[in-house]
């Protein structure tokens, strides 16, 4: 097996994992490299469209509009950073994680900014309800093409000719085929300042490490790459990039999300399984893990060299 990041014939482990998601019996293999450390499918599965069923999307966006207005009363506190002990708060109890390392990287409010795999727009719209107009979305998988209140095309990053300020992936990365193709694309899609910020889970965390193939977050078959800290440095390096910064952005769902895969259960199943002090301790020791850099995912910002 050859390694699709690094490029190293070096196997560490093999593993054949199901689609827990919908409890599919179908199983896939998987590989580890002893280089670069990242987890990967084996083969590209065909027709991966079966696997996105028409509830996959909206298994994620179902919400009620009470809650449509407390995270947009919570997006204004995150923007304006005000009041700052309520921004905390809020991060750790209902958070905008997408919102929080656009935030981060102090954008210009004129920035264009262009988010992959933008799904129905959810960031989008947060971050255009804040002023920030200039933005597009592409989706390879979206039902049409819309132009209000901001475009979102079905296109796939290739189809791109525009310089964009910044580009961001939230929780798509992982299912690109081509990580180094895509960067490439990026490369060729940004201004000489313009940043890239790829948010992603890592295989190098404990959430890995403690559940294995029942770590939500391998989410076979549908994420074909399960990257590392080593891996972003391969990745950036050899398509024009540094790291900026690289730190984990975690919370509760990497030991929600993986405990109900280890007791059979759906990880739809709600969360009333758990006591609440086992919850706040879900979201305490999120947060210890991230301060030491072993979460189970990332936020990479990525600058042209
Ligand atoms: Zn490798």
């Amino acid at each position: 097996m050859v390694c699709r990041i690094c490029g190293s014939t070096h196997t560490k482990n093999t593993y054949s994992v199901n689609d827990k998601m919908f409890a599919g019996t179908e199983k896939f293999e998987y590989f580890d490299c002893s280089e670069c450390g990242t987890l990967q499918i084996s083969d590209f599965p065909m027709e991966m469209s079966r696997f996105y069923p028409d509830n996959y999307y909206s298994l994620k966006s179902r919400q009620k509009v009470t809650d449509t207005f407390i995270q947009m009363v919570r997006d204004y506190i995150f923007f304006y950073n005000f009041p700052s002990f309520l921004s905390k708060k809020l991060s750790v109890k209902i958070p905008n994680l997408a919102l929080e390392a656009f935030l981060k990287i102090k954008p210009s409010p004129t920035a264009k900014i262009l988010d992959v795999g933008c799904g129905e727009g959810k960031f989008l719209k947060s971050i255009y309800r804040l002023g920030f107009k200039n933005s597009v979305g592409i989706d390879p998988f979206a039902l049409e093409t819309i132009e209000k209140p901001f475009p979102i095309y079905k296109k796939t990053l290739s189809e791109m000719d525009a310089k964009f300020d910044v580009i961001t992936f939230n929780h798509v990365f992982e299912h690109v085929e081509n990580t180094h193709q895509t960067l490439r694309e990026c490369y060729r899609n940004s201004t000489d300042t313009g940043k890239i910020i790829i948010r992603v889970p890592v295989k190098d965390s404990a959430a890995f490490e403690k559940y294995g193939e029942n770590w939500v977050q391998w989410d076979s078959p549908r994420h074909f790459h399960l990257l590392t800290k080593t891996a972003f440095e391969i990745l950036a390096k050899e398509n024009g990039f540094f790291i900026e910064s690289y730190y984990n952005d975690s919370y509760k769902f990497q030991f929600t999300g993986s405990e109900k895969y280890s007791r059979g259960l759906s990880y739809q199943s709600s969360n009333s399984i758990f006591t609440k002090d086992e919850i706040i301790k879900f979201r305490k020791e999120s947060q210890d893990l991230n301060t030491i850099g072993r979460g189970d995912q990332v936020v990479v910002v990525l600058s042209k060299l």
